[in-house]
């Protein structure tokens, strides 16, 4: 889980520091100031059922979606339940998808081969890159 920053000096380090009537409670390192966090980790839940929406909706399996992202693949069912995904039936093209870092996502690029009858979409996923890729007109 991402520790928050300073709400009063928006310095990034700080520690824990406590839980005050179920909440957990952080003290910045720079200021000292004490704050506690209403849902710790809310911000990042969103972020990944973000992307794994969006990956279902392309057609990636749960148990894909499971190892990309790292999230149970019953989190997984629990958001397409929840948020009522429907995938369209894909018939016509074939999604593909690859996690890169910033360098291999340059090079990736760089290679005009790589953008030629295909439609993609760049999302950042932690300190990486994911790319998904649909290829239209290609063998399957
Ligand atoms: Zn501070």
């Amino acid at each position: 889980m991402e520790k928050p920053i300073c709400p009063k000096c928006d310095h990034v380090k700080t520690v824990k520091s406590g839980v005050v009537g179920g909440r957990q409670r952080f003290k910045c390192k720079k200021c000292g100031y004490h704050f506690t966090v209403n849902k710790l980790g809310k911000s990042i839940d969103k972020y990944y059922v973000i992307k794994a929406l969006q990956l279902y909706i392309e057609g990636v399996s749960y148990r894909e979606i499971e190892r990309i992202l790292g999230v149970s693949h019953v989190s997984v069912m629990n958001w397409v339940k929840q948020y009522k995904i429907k995938a369209p039936e894909s018939n016509d093209y074939r999604p593909t998808y690859r996690v890169l870092n910033h360098t291999e996502l340059v090079k990736f690029m760089a290679n005009k081969e790589n953008l030629l009858d295909t439609g993609m979409l760049i999302t950042e996923l932690g300190d990486k890159f994911m790319i998904i890729k649909w290829e239209r007109f290609k063998n399957r």
